[in-house]
């Protein structure tokens, strides 16, 4: 039998059924498989310095023999592993967290490369690249070469793997389809499929390598936005959509209630979407606005709009204390006689049963909930909107269940996580975006501050004042259970600190985390907003939704290592009143150069935009918040931080060819056509149905 792409991979010579169970442990099924199985990096023999040379922050290389090596309990329970390497010039020490099992390759004696940064304070590496040389490695690193490093599984050496993906090369690289169209290949100049496999595994220069890299890239992205330019010609057919503006009066109504005038921007964005919902197609919108800047009351009048027009209207949102929270509000904003219901694991059975019929019977109502709200029993017969609020947890499998439903209700998400561009085009390419910029005038003055622990007097101190002139307090920290880290603080702990601070012993400290009940969580936060609670001390769960306006300060513990946008918010929840507020960052005692760096970012703009940008040039797209959620596949070797360029190509060049073969049907499209259907089965099925 010929070996071909599509081999089950124990068929590859020096594969048995041993190895090809260790290989379908990493996903790797076929041939094909393993030669998609990218190096995650190089370990690059011309990068070789001295220990003596070893300068701090540079991917540097070494070579030497191990010295020590020696388990390390930590005080968490974890067993680490540290080495020290020599060479002639001096010695090096290794730290690789909770990787014990390196014992049996790392022995005393034993010849080693390691790759990685150098940390000069502790004279280590952390996590290092090595490699034990042996034969073949030692003569291709000293011809000077880029030697692949691939992920690996226990039971398979580095070596091993590499003679592999060399056979799999020299047996099949030729014959596997290349799914970017010939036409497609051509305009963008890209590398045949099989050169391109070959110099991503066995880079001959560091030119070849990013040519193979950037080939392989733009495949990635030109997949991904095939698969969107499909999906978004099947929802964006007329008569898909619903007509779902009403005539405005309820509208108007509410906005001639309300206390304030709609901003400029609320304006803008409350046209674009009743826009939108008088159009027959689908609506897919985000409404991006920092926390405060006034989304709900735009969402709100959108489901006015929608109500008056006969449909009923679900706003969802993350959790069951927001739901409660949020359709508090929106029942004080409303006209009166809106039908605005909660419906959460908390409703009462017979709260349930009475409403039941009515959402049966498809009264135009507007309902409050978690996202169970698309799976409960009774449906949502005639929904006409779905609104959600946060983006991050409602994916495009989520918008895949609506749009089975035949007709596809509108969908607004409201996001304070402003998405970089790139971003947006790569994971949300059929989405558009209104944008509130400006924060409602009467604000009070917002104050960033980033203050050291040794502050931490001074910060009680001010906490102290300003919870005694009636005000209260966030304290945020970042997880609940002391783990991984000493200098981590739990919530509890913290809790506990500031509880027995001699300043605070007369106010009232709540705590809040996620371990808590969702009865506990929703009876600590009624206490806050009812000024019983003084001051909150919390894990991120107060990260969305929460409106408390007479809360001026909040204090950010760790705050290095939160991402951007995730400071951002938690910062947005103060300064909602009328005075002036503060937020207090309190790095980790070991902050990276690199985390006072962000840091300086939220001193330097309350732009959520920019923000949101320099989350994806500092941390990649990988960290940001809600990337991971949002649906977006994980990108191997495109990096949307700086792949723009091929981003725009790819997306042109595959809009060209869904607009001329919408079912993938031509003869050069077929090997596109499979791929697909392999790698995006759901949604496409949805496409090709037709
Ligand atoms: P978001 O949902 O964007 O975080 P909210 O809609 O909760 O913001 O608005 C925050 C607060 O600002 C609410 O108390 C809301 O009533 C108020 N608000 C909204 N729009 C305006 C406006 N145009 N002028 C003054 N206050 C406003
Ligand atoms: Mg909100």
């Amino acid at each position: 039998m010929r070996l071909e792409p599509g081999s089950r991979l124990q068929f590859l010579p020096g594969v048995g059924p041993a190895r090809a169970r260790l290989l379908e442990r990493m996903g790797l099924v076929t041939v094909e498989h393993l030669l998609r199985h990218y190096p995650r990096s190089y370990l690059d023999a011309r990068r070789f310095v001295a220990v003596r040379d070893l300068v701090p922050g540079e991917l540097l290389t070494v070579t030497g023999t191990v010295r020590h090596a020696a388990a390390v309990r930590t005080r968490g329970g974890r067993t680490d592993f540290a080495v020290t390497v020599a060479d002639s010039t001096g010695t090096l020490g290794c730290y690789f967290f909770g990787q014990s099992f390196l014992a049996r390759a790392l022995t005393p004696g034993a010849r080693v490369v390691v790759s990685g940064e150098f940390d000069p304070s502790t004279r280590r590496m952390q996590n290092p690249l090595f490699e034990v040389l042996e034969g073949d490695l030692e003569q291709v690193l000293h011809a000077g070469r880029l030697v692949p490093v691939h992920a690996l599984t226990r039971g398979l050496t580095a070596r091993g793997l590499r003679r592999l993906v060399r056979e799999a090369l020299d047996r099949v690289a030729d014959w596997i389809a290349d799914p970017v169209p010939p036409a497609v290949r051509a305009v963008g100049d890209l590398l045949p499929l099989a050169l391109a496999l070959e110099q991503i595994h066995f880079p001959h220069d560091d030119v070849q390598l990013e040519a193979a890299r950037a080939r392989l890239a733009f495949e990635e992205l030109f997949l991904l936005q095939t698969v969107m330019g499909l999906r978004r010609r099947v929802l964006a057919e007329e008569g898909r959509g619903l007509v779902t503006a009403g005539s405005d009066t309820l509208a108007r109504a509410c906005r001639d209630g309300l206390p304030f005038l709609l901003t400029p921007d609320q304006d803008r964005a409350l046209a674009e979407i009743v826009a939108d919902l008088a159009r027959p197609f689908p609506m897919h919108r985000l409404l991006v606005g920092d926390v405060g800047s006034g989304k709900t009351v735009v969402a709100l009048l959108a489901a006015l709009h929608v109500l008056e027009a006969g449909r009923q209207v679900a706003f969802m949102v993350p959790t069951e204390i927001l739901a409660r929270q949020h359709a508090a509000t929106l029942a004080r904003l409303a006209p009166k006689g809106v039908p605005i219901f909660t419906v959460t694991g908390g409703t009462l059975a017979a709260e349930r049963r009475a409403l039941a019929p009515r959402l049966k019977a498809g009264e135009p109502v507007l309902v409050v909930g978690t996202h169970a709200l698309l799976e409960q029993k009774v449906g949502l017969p005639t929904l006409g909107l779905a609104i959600v609020d946060e983006q991050h947890r409602f994916g495009v499998q989520q918008r895949a269940t609506l749009a089975r439903k035949g007709v596809i209700p509108d969908v607004l998400v409201l996001t304070a996580t402003p998405i970089p561009r790139t971003l947006a085009l790569a994971g949300y390419g059929d989405l558009d975006v209104s944008a509130l910029r400006n924060r409602p005038e009467g604000r009070g003055r917002l104050v960033t501050r980033v203050a050291g622990e040794e502050k931490f007097p001074q910060v009680v101190e001010f906490m102290a004042r300003e919870l005694a002139a009636g005000h209260q307090a966030f304290v945020v920290v970042p997880l609940i259970e002391d783990a991984e880290r000493a200098e981590f603080r739990a919530a509890q702990a913290e809790h506990q600190r500031l509880a027995s601070h001699p300043l605070l012993q007369r106010f009232t400290l709540g705590l809040l985390h996620g371990r808590m009940k969702a009865a506990e969580k929703q009876a600590v936060m009624e206490r806050f907003a009812a000024r019983e609670i003084h001051a909150l001390v919390t894990t991120t769960v107060v990260e969305v939704g929460v409106d408390v306006p007479n809360a001026t300060l909040m204090v950010v513990e760790n705050a290095d290592r939160f991402g951007l946008s995730q400071l951002h918010q938690l910062r947005g929840r103060v300064g909602r009143g009328g005075e002036r507020s503060v937020c207090v960052l309190v790095p980790s005692v070991s902050v990276s150069a690199r985390g006072r760096q962000r840091l300086a970012e939220l001193l330097r703009t309350d732009d959520g935009f920019a923000l949101a940008e320099a989350d994806l040039r500092l941390r990649g797209p990988g960290e940001l918040w809600g990337v991971r959620q949002s649906g977006l596949p994980r990108l191997k070797l495109a990096d949307l931080s700086r792949d723009e360029g091929l981003l725009l190509l790819a997306r042109e060049l595959a809009q060209r060819v869904v607009a001329a073969d919408p079912q993938l049907l031509a003869a050069e499209h077929a090997a596109l056509r499979a791929t697909l259907l392999e790698n995006y089965r759901e949604p496409l099925e949805l496409a090709f149905a037709g």
